[in-house]
């Protein structure tokens, strides 16, 4: 039990009532209050709701901040772990319309962590030689390395997504994709990578609020694409899109994580949540010395 101990345990401060008022605010715990369970349809979502939640901004603020003492720690022990010959690590995929705040995620709640230990990797339309290679060629050549925490802003999904909707493929060939999908993400569960899947649902008002948002604002040009408009218009395409990968490729080494994402503080509050429970889940410790501690003491004490 020791390994499980973090720095926020160590210390037990009074700030740890406040801390224990804050999760209890999730009815039962984030997985499994956001999990994918078949009978939730992303066309009923409330994109505005918060799922399994009952605190509101504040309280969501308060408990990412509680709790990024422990990510950090957490996250140091998984990479201590891979620079000691250890073979696990995780894998974040983000999936999420335009707008859906995949990047705010990134940078509020993986920037929580040491940029040393995370492997970012943002995927866009398949450069020639990338679409030569399969689709899954350039998602295996980004997978995290033992101890990293790979993130993926977008991913293998918009195989059954973008490619789907605006038929890139035929569909025998794009709905091959989601047993394939099933096939590769077992075989990277089982070579110790901790998959995390999070599909970040916003509304299509919202889309639109944050795509005006993108014309008013000189620092918003550069995230403003005019072909976003047309996967606006082919918003319910998406959905269904999104309804069927769900119900086809949410299992149980890889499940989806269905997020409400109209509020961000919701979102990111989420997602973190998910990315602690996955890396408590690890049990993490801290390596043993691989050297004689007393001897180099005295060594050093020599030196
Ligand atoms: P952004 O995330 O805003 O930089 O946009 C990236 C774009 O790349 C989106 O329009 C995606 O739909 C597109 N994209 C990502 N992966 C693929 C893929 N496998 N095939 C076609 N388009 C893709
Ligand atoms: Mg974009």
């Amino acid at each position: 039990m020791s390994g499980r101990h973090t720095r926020h345990d160590l210390e037990r401060t009074a700030d740890d009532d406040a801390l224990r008022d804050l999760e209890k605010m999730w009815h039962d715990s984030p997985e499994r209050d956001l999990r994918w369970h078949p009978g939730l349809d992303v066309h009923d979502l409330d994109c505005n709701s918060t799922p399994g939640y009952d605190g509101n901004k504040g309280d969501g603020e308060a408990l990412v901040a509680a709790h990024a003492a422990e990510l950090d720690d957490l996250q140091e022990r998984l990479f201590a772990e891979g620079r000691s010959g250890g073979s696990r690590s995780v894998l974040l995929v983000l999936q999420g319309l335009d707008t859906a705040g995949k990047g705010g995620i990134v940078r509020h709640v993986v920037g929580l962590v040491d940029p040393q230990g995370v492997a970012h990797r943002a995927f866009g339309v398949p450069t020639e030689k990338e679409a030569a290679k399969g689709y899954l060629w350039r998602i295996r050549n980004a997978l995290p390395t033992p101890g990293m925490i790979g993130v993926f802003d977008r991913s293998h999904y918009e195989q059954v997504l973008v490619v789907r909707v605006d038929e890139l493929e035929p569909e025998e060939t794009w709905r091959a994709h989601y047993d394939e999908i099933n096939e590769f993400e077992a075989e990277v569960a089982a070579s110790g990578t901790t998959i995390i899947k999070v599909a970040l649902m916003v509304s299509r008002d919202e889309q639109k609020k944050r795509l005006t948002q993108r014309l008013e604002r000189p620092d918003k040009y550069w995230k403003y694409n005019p072909a976003d408009l047309k996967a606006r218009r082919q918003f319910g395409a998406y959905l269904d899109a999104y309804q069927e990968l769900l119900e086809r490729t949410s299992t149980d080494v890889a499940p989806w994580h269905v997020v409400p994402a109209d509020k961000k503080w919701f979102s990111r509050l989420a997602v973190s949540e998910l990315l602690l429970a996955a890396l408590r889940s690890l049990d993490l410790g801290w390596p043993p010395a691989d050297f004689d501690v007393e001897e180099q003491k005295r060594l050093l004490a020599e030196s």
